[in-house]
């Protein structure tokens, strides 16, 4: 089938079946374009659970289709490709948040939301990177474990009063933007801002003139008063920046910080999705409300 063909598919097997596709802000461009919805992965949960539609179809990664289900336990959610998964995430199992727990007992363990359903079943509360500050300093403890990202966890010890203990894991994506290729944009583009993700290495965020989410950078764009903005996250999220802002100019401050699983996602494997509805996420009904139980705590401290 030509594109132009999968396409028409993808929207008549959508109406067909009341299916809704959401999308991940670092999907290639033509996924992002036939999504119903665009975001960061707690926007997508949040709207999976509020949408009426029974069948979800999970552009990204797996952790991200695994919290849809959580919060939509009910709704059948599928996922295009089922080998898409996040090394950040998957570096940490229950079992490590089970054994740090009882090396350190009497802390709460705060997960990123880039875990397995079954790191956040074992986690007394979630975060995201727009939340993360928040949910940390709203916690009463002088201590907290933070899993699994380190650059994460320095910045929200940074912005927080609290002493994190940190899992050593980080997003390869993002580890591998340097300060070298941060002076290298800013020389070329000397008027340009700097905006980079919280997953970023320490001495990228000190350099930065923004430390944003994904879903922040999104809507803090139309509102900015600067014209050009090299961006240091994957490189994805600058389909949406440049589709929605024609008036700005967005540079990556690395054209290589490509995540290779959100791109395993094509247009083929969306309609294939749709047409056998599988792969689909399975998760333990016990699993599903531990989890769910941590992220309804993130709410709550926020
Ligand atoms: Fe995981 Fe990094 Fe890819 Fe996000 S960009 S899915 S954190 S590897």
């Amino acid at each position: 089938m030509q594109i132009e063909e999968i396409i028409t598919e993808i929207k008549r097997l959508k109406q067909e079946k009341g299916a809704v596709i959401l999308a991940h802000n670092y999907q290639p461009d033509e996924i992002q374009d036939i999504a119903d919805f665009v975001g960061d992965s707690l926007e997508l949960s949040r709207k999976s659970a509020a949408i009426e539609a029974g069948i979800i179809v999970f552009c990204g990664v797996h952790f991200m289709a695994e919290t849809a289900k959580i919060l939509s336990p009910d709704k059948k959610v599928l996922v295009p490709d089922i080998t898409a998964g996040c090394p950040l995430a998957e570096e940490l199992t229950a079992e490590d948040v089970r054994e740090i727990k009882k090396r350190l007992k009497g802390r709460r363990v705060v997960a990123y939301v880039n875990t397995t359903a079954e790191v956040k079943a074992e986690s007394d509360v979630c975060c995201t990177s727009a939340n993360a500050i928040k949910v940390v300093s709203s916690l009463p403890d002088k201590e907290i474990i933070f899993v699994p990202d380190r650059n994460l966890a320095d910045f929200v010890e940074e912005r927080s009063q609290k002493k994190i203990i940190s899992w050593d894991g980080y997003c390869p994506i993002h580890e591998n933007i340097s300060l070298k290729d941060i002076k290298k944009m800013k020389k070329l583009y000397p008027e340009a801002e700097v905006w980079a993700h919280p997953e970023c290495r320490s001495e990228v965020r000190e350099a930065a003139d923004r430390i944003l989410s994904t879903g922040q950078m999104i809507k803090e764009a139309p509102n900015s008063a600067v014209k050009e903005i090299i961006i240091a996250t994957e490189i994805g999220i600058l389909h949406r920046l440049r589709k929605e802002n024609p008036e700005k100019k967005f540079y990556p401050a690395n054209e290589k910080a490509i995540c290779k699983n959100m791109k395993k996602v094509t247009l083929e494997k969306v309609y294939e999705c749709l047409k056998k509805e599988q792969p689909e996420i399975v998760l333990e009904e016990k699993i599903i409300q531990k989890a769910k139980e941590a992220i309804n705590q993130m709410v709550k401290y926020i």
